[in-house]
């Protein structure tokens, strides 16, 4: 099945938004076997919304369309739709009691405006949007079908999620794809290939391998396609099972589990509490680890100690330390391992401290060093990293090395 995907709004072209929703859209679109033909960005003008849907029809059998559906340009896109189909416009009952129901919940009156949502074309089929105003609208047009979606990116994921990709794959019968998804972190790309080279050149011709790097983590993906859904899965079952064994050290998780998630199971797995000293990092692992819910379970606190004073009034980094070695050092960092257990209370810690650029660096330090330590009240480990000039890089970089530092550190005792 080939899609068109159509984004609507001014905010695009003029790059104050940026299109996310097809990138998402692609991805989702791509694990469900079906192809991405074109994307087009248009304005909300009726010309244009009329112009695109056209030639969507021309190259593809699904057009998926997000945007313009807001209460201000709402009457325009939908107006345009009915027109293209020839049809008219009629107000949606069930919408209107749905958006009443809603708005007195918050103890809101509902506008005209809000009125104008609940006209729909005649021809529409509505997909209710649990996570907004807006519902979606699945058209048919011949054997092609049109669905258009509010712009707000996760309405309209979640339109896509439950509403209509399901419908997508009922009406197109498509042919079953199953994956497999192993997440690594700890070393690159060409490293893994190498590893499982011969594994790779062995694929049967239905079966194909991809290697999704990011910074220091690199995803696997193994798609099958077929006509046996169930063997397909007994065959990539296996073949995981082959792949792991050959890059078992590198491998956190499966099906895109975040690093942070992973130490989470194992810290819960050991019953051990988790705080971070952060100097170069600021707070950014503490953010990951406490964007997963549940995390209180095993996360203590923070002190981000950026300055000096701060890694010894409240981690007791010793002066003489950081005189005789800097703060971008390895006894620094393990001093502030020591000091957020003891000032924290918890089992374990994650230390960083280092030069993230793009000012700043010595000949001895240059940007980009980066000292990281994890250990609990006995043991320290320690890593120095060479990185980058880019400050946004680095810290990412600086996390998820952290994370899987830690991670590691935890299973292997
Ligand atoms: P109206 O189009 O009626 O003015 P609106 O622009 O608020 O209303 P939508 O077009 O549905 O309504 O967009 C809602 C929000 O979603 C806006 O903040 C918009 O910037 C954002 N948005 C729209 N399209 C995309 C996109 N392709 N990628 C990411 N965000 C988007
Ligand atoms: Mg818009």
């Amino acid at each position: 099945m080939k899609v068109h995907i159509i984004t609507v709004g001014d905010e695009i072209l003029i790059g104050q938004t940026i299109d996310t929703n097809s990138a998402w859209m692609g991805q989702q679109l791509n694990l469900v076997g079906a192809e991405v033909v074109e994307i087009t960005t248009v304005s909300d003008s009726r010309e244009a919304i009329l112009s695109s849907i056209k030639k969507g029809f021309s190259n593809a059998d699904i057009v998926l369309m997000t945007g313009g559906l807001g209460p201000t340009k709402d009457d325009i896109t939908k107006k345009t739709i009915a027109d293209f189909f020839g049809e008219g416009m009629t107000f949606h009952e069930e919408t209107f009691a749905r958006l009443t129901k809603l708005f007195a919940k918050f103890g809101v009156t509902i506008q005209e405006a809000h009125k104008v949502q609940c006209m729909m074309p005649n021809n529409a089929t509505i997909i209710n949007n649990d996570m907004g105003t807006a519902p979606g609208m699945w058209f048919e047009y011949g054997e092609k079908v049109m669905v258009s979606m509010p712009g707000v990116p996760y309405e309209m994921k979640w339109l896509m999620e439950n509403g209509v990709i399901p419908r997508l794959k009922e009406k197109f019968k498509s042919q079953p794809i199953v994956h497999r998804t192993i997440m690594t972190a700890g070393t690159g790309e060409s490293r893994l290939a190498k590893a499982v080279e011969d594994l790779e050149e062995n694929l049967p011709a239905h079966i194909k391998l991809a290697f999704l790097p990011s910074l220091g983590t690199v995803k696997l993906r193994l798609t099958a396609r077929g006509d046996n859904e169930a063997k397909l899965n007994q065959e990539l079952d296996l073949l995981k099972a082959q792949f792991i064994e050959r890059i078992s050290k590198y491998v956190y998780g499966f099906d895109d589990e975040k690093l942070e998630e992973a130490l989470g199971k194992v810290l819960k797995e050991k019953g051990l509490t988790l705080g971070t000293a952060e100097s170069c990092t600021g707070g950014y692992i503490a953010h990951r680890i406490t964007s997963i819910s549940g995390s209180s379970a095993y996360f203590w606190g923070s002190v981000v100690s950026y300055d000096n004073s701060v890694k010894m009034n409240s981690l007791g980094v010793k002066v003489e330390t950081l005189e005789a070695h800097g703060a971008v050092s390895e006894q620094t960092v393990k001093e502030m391992v020591a000091g957020a257990i003891t000032s924290l209370g918890v089992d374990v810690a994650i230390a960083t401290s280092g030069i993230m650029g793009p000012t700043g660096g010595t000949d001895e330090k240059p940007i980009g060093t980066i000292w990281v330590a994890v250990g609990n009240k006995n043991e320290v480990k320690t890593h120095m990293l060479s990185l980058t000039k880019s400050r946004s890089k680095n810290i990412e970089y600086t996390g998820n090395f952290a994370l899987n530092f830690m991670r590691k550190f935890l299973k292997e005792r």
